[in-house]
């Protein structure tokens, strides 16, 4: 029987996708030939690069406005240093907002590259809440964020305004929301997320800000390299930017990202409502930081743990234990998770209070 998949990445995706990729690898498009096995240059993969490209671009609103989209190999770790290597002078500096595992990790990565000044850091409170009320030094080369904290469940409701190109890690929260997309320079999102299989990065970069920073780049990790070769640069990952092409197809056919933030909103709802409810739970994030695609939550007496972990094990319900540095749980409600299966959730932490 199919679980009820709260896994933070990879993740649940929708069967469809399941269904038509495993069909893909026994026969793609009818062609005699697994997609295993084509070349990344037949007619048969281009057309499907060219449209996870455009269609990644339509879903976000950024048609006509300067960006290109490309889907590159190294996870969303590898574009903690793109980033700075593309965007950050010789002796210049970069900003970041420091809001959890993958900021921290980010700015690792940019202190190779010049000087980087964390404008706020919520660290010292264990990540539960996004700073407010920073500055961001007007002569900084980006600013980059991470929208969604996949480990901490705290999300970015509000962006600044800047002069300057922003940088967004949106690996976790991509496609789940409407946002003004056009805010931003370059948004990057490893697709095992909310997207695809793990494999394949989603980069969208904003053509005007490239080829500014002075620097020589190795063309692997030059987004001008990779644009100019429309994502070809070298083999991409040709099985998971095929699936991740049909979940793009599939949030299309549903609406778009305008009809399954509604989904996703209510899925939230539906859990936080009971979290709060719930005499034995408590939140892990700040209540107005709450994330709508990661709930973090913990068990006010511990002594209730394995009576839990027993009830929703026996209910079908799979990935929810929390990550190591928040503890308890974490219930990971990407957009391919049905409300049916929040509802499962709910429904067994009803229970373990009536069992009480
Ligand atoms: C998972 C995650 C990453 C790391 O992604 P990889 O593809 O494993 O490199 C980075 N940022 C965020 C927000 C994530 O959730």
């Amino acid at each position: 029987m199919k679980k009820h998949n709260y896994s933070a990445g990879p993740c649940i995706l929708p069967q469809e996708v399941f269904e038509k990729s495993a069909q893909a690898i026994l026969n793609f498009n009818d062609s005699g030939l697994s997609i295993l096995e084509i070349s990344h240059r037949s007619k048969d993969f281009v057309a499907v690069m060219d449209e996870a490209r455009s269609l990644s671009i339509e879903l976000l609103g950024l048609e006509g406005k300067g960006y290109k989209a490309l889907f590159l190999a190294g996870g969303a770790s590898l574009e903690f240093l793109m980033a700075p290597y593309n965007l950050m002078k010789e002796g210049g500096k970069a900003a970041y907002l420091d809001t959890g595992t993958w900021a921290s990790g980010a700015i690792k990565e940019a202190k190779f590259f010049g000087e980087t000044i964390v404008v706020a850091s919520s660290k010292e409170q264990n990540y539960n809440h996004i700073p407010k009320g920073y500055s961001v030094p007007a002569d900084a080369d980006y600013f980059h964020c991470t929208s969604n904290n996949t480990i901490f469940g705290t999300q970015m409701k509000e962006f600044p305004s800047l002069d300057m190109p922003i940088v967004c890690d949106m690996s976790s929260d991509i496609f789940s929301r409407v946002l003004d997309f056009s805010k931003f320079d370059i948004i990057y999102a490893g697709a095992q997320k909310n997207m695809g299989p793990a494999g394949t990065t989603l980069v969208i970069v904003k053509e005007e800000v490239l080829g500014k920073s002075g620097r020589t780049i190795p063309g692997i990790l030059d987004y001008e390299k990779h644009i100019k070769a429309e994502s070809m640069y070298n083999t991409p990952a040709v099985f998971p930017v095929y699936a991740s092409l049909l979940t793009l197809q599939w949030l299309k056919k549903l609406g778009g990202v305008a009809a399954v933030e509604k989904l996703n909103n209510a899925k939230a709802a539906l859990l936080y409502t009971e979290i709060d409810r719930n005499p034995l739970f408590k939140g892990a994030a700040a209540v107005e930081d709450r994330s709508t695609m990661n709930a973090t939550f913990l068990l006010n007496d511990a002594a209730h743990t394995e009576t839990f972990d027993a009830m929703w094990k026996a209910a079908g319900i799979s990935g929810i234990p929390g990550h190591r540095s928040v503890g308890g749980y974490r219930a990971s409600m990407y957009n391919a998770l049905p409300i049916e299966s929040v509802q499962v959730l709910v429904d067994v932490m009803q229970a373990l209070e009536k069992a009480i």
